[in-house]
């Protein structure tokens, strides 16, 4: 028996339609959650659409909760998953190219026709089944065929985020593009310098998590969205690093890949960092990551210059991996003669516990301060050289760097 708390998503959002069903309301599965599933793919969320009002679905679920004020949308929790429901409705004119100036609550063909791609404007009637296809979206799912509904031109001037959408979906469910939306993107793709940061960075993170980056890279550069997001002209051109990366591989890295790729890494570092932060609007932990991804990958350059204790330090560094791989694409002799040095390294450890701590130094005389960690640090060193191997011997190394007589 399952218990309520276990119930899917799925199961979820047919008991929300059925409750709208029996008050009389239409009540179908809408846009991702019937596309996925037509591809034989699990949703990440299913969303209803209704012609109940917002009221009257407040009336059915006392508890619902508005999420898209002026948009009728409510958000209503079963079996603790939140489901969405839509009122249809027909959007207005789109004065910011984000979201319509006022909406119309209509009936679903109209609500079809606001969505952006036909494989994203189907419903189905969770009951029975049946697909209700006002925009041809089965045809073009079967076709494996990404289309804008009706003049794709209007469709991106409503919104140009569409346009970084029409990647997404053309690379992770991996859809032919029709050549009126391509043409349409290619004619307008400098607008999407114009949508807001947050609504881009959003897509790219989420495009760029997926195993299909490479090809959302190659459609973007393609297309030109890489030079309105980075105003610059970026020139990828095999996407080596990109393509070595594996599919679970942390986004920072991927990151640091694609910008390595693209291949207009002029001035520093820093600062392409800095200008990829605020394009995508980067949380910090992001930034930072790229950051050290970027720095270990070129540290690794000067792998054979290293000593014991630096290629330790480095192989132990969390985005060493991602570096190792990306520097193989084009070095592979020097990442072969890692490879080598690694396995005798492994053999020591990379990063063994530390045999001595600050509070280790502090009890033997040493004083507290900027000196104490670089006194910590050169022991640490000579540990990972295999110098020293007990806390005596780290202690004594500590008080003759630290120019303080021997211990007793
Ligand atoms: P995902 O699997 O990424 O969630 P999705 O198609 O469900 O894909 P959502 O952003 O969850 O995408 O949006 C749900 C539906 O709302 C879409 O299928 C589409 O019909 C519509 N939609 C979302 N964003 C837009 C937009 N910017 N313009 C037009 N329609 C949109
Ligand atoms: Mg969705």
């Amino acid at each position: 028996m399952t218990r309520r708390g276990n119930r899917s998503p799925r199961v979820a959002a047919v008991d929300l339609a059925k409750t709208l069903a029996e008050a009389g309301f239409t009540a179908w599965f809408a846009g991702g959650c019937v596309r996925d599933e037509l591809l034989g793919r699990t949703p990440k969320d299913w969303d209803i659409a209704t012609n109940a009002t917002p009221e009257q679905v407040r009336q059915l679920f006392p508890r619902a909760r508005s999420v898209g004020e002026s948009f009728g949308v409510m958000l209503v929790l079963r079996h603790n998953h939140p489901i969405e429901i839509a009122t249809f409705r027909s959007d207005g004119t789109y004065s910011d190219g984000r979201r319509p100036d006022a909406v119309t609550f209509a009936g679903p063909q109209e609500d079809a026709q606001r969505r952006d791609f036909t494989i994203n404007g189907l419903f189905q009637d969770p009951h029975t089944g049946q697909i209700h296809d006002f925009v041809g979206g089965v045809a073009d799912l079967e076709a494996r065929c990404l289309r804008a509904i009706g003049e794709a031109h209007d469709r991106f001037v409503e919104d140009d985020l569409r346009m970084l959408r029409a990647v997404r979906f053309a690379a992770a469910l991996d859809l032919a593009v029709d050549p009126k939306t391509e043409a349409a993107i290619l004619a307008r793709s400098g607008n999407l310098a114009g949508v807001s940061r947050e609504r881009i960075g959003d897509e790219i993170r989420r495009m760029f998590s997926h195993a299909s980056r490479v090809r959302a890279a190659a459609l973007i550069q393609a297309w030109s969205l890489d030079n309105a997001i980075f105003a610059d002209q970026g020139a990828g051109e095999l996407w080596l690093r990109l393509n070595s990366l594996g599919a679970d591989v942390d986004f920072p890295a991927v990151l640091a890949a694609w910008a390595l790729d693209r291949a207009v890494f002029q001035g520093s570092a820093e600062e392409l960092v800095g200008q990829w932060r605020s394009a995508l609007l980067l949380t910090n932990a992001e930034t930072n990551g790229m950051r050290a991804c970027l720095d270990v990958l070129a540290r690794s350059q000067d792998w054979p210059s290293l000593d014991t204790a630096g290629q330790k330090r480095l192989a132990a560094n969390d985005w060493f991996e991602p570096a190792r791989v990306m520097l193989r694409c084009v070095k592979a002799d020097l990442v072969n003669e890692i490879d080598r040095d690694l396995i005798v390294l492994r053999q020591s450890g990379l990063a063994p516990e530390r045999l001595i701590r600050g509070d280790d130094l502090l009890a033997n005389g040493h004083m507290a301060g900027p000196d104490l960690g670089r006194v910590l640090e050169s022991v640490y060193d000579a540990q990972l050289r295999g110098e020293i191997e007990s806390k005596n011997e780290a202690l004594d190394l500590a008080r003759r760097l630290a120019g303080l007589s021997e211990a007793p």
